[in-house]
């Protein structure tokens, strides 16, 4: 798969935070309960940390309780990519940018949250920046 956004490993890994390269560029995951915006309710735009690309908005995020930052919907459908991810010895669906094919996380369905689509986007803190209107 091609990406609008293609760098060199070597230079995701220049302009990354080592914890940052980890879950974007290694598909990692943070530690539950660790990340910024586990909690964050300050409205604003998520972008991908690693290219800038708008992702999710304040008001799709909801409290999933689950340790990270969880959305209903992305900003954009397009936005994001979905993979099937077999790793751990299970069938998730991988989240990705869109734009530079880095790492989010991953995207459930049917838990029962009391949201519009009935979609968890488990998103890693650190694969997102959140922009305010006063920035
Ligand atoms: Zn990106």
């Amino acid at each position: 798969m091609t990406y609008e956004v293609d760098k060199p490993d070597e230079q995701w890994r220049t302009e990354l935070s080592p914890e940052e390269y980890r879950v974007l560029r290694k598909a990692g995951t943070e530690p539950a309960f660790t990340g910024e915006y586990t909690d964050t309710k300050t409205e604003g735009v998520y972008e991908c940390r690693a290219c800038g690309a708008e992702l999710f908005r304040s008001t799709e995020k909801f409290e999933s309780h689950c340790g990270w930052p969880s959305f209903y919907d992305p900003a954009r459908s397009e936005a994001v990519g979905l993979l099937e991810d077999r790793s751990l010895g299970m069938t998730r669906t991988e989240v990705r940018c869109a734009r530079c094919g880095s790492h989010l996380g991953h995207v459930f369905t049917g838990e029962g949250y009391p949201t519009p689509t009935d979609q968890r986007y488990c998103i890693n803190s650190v694969s997102l920046r959140l922009v305010t209107d006063g920035q």
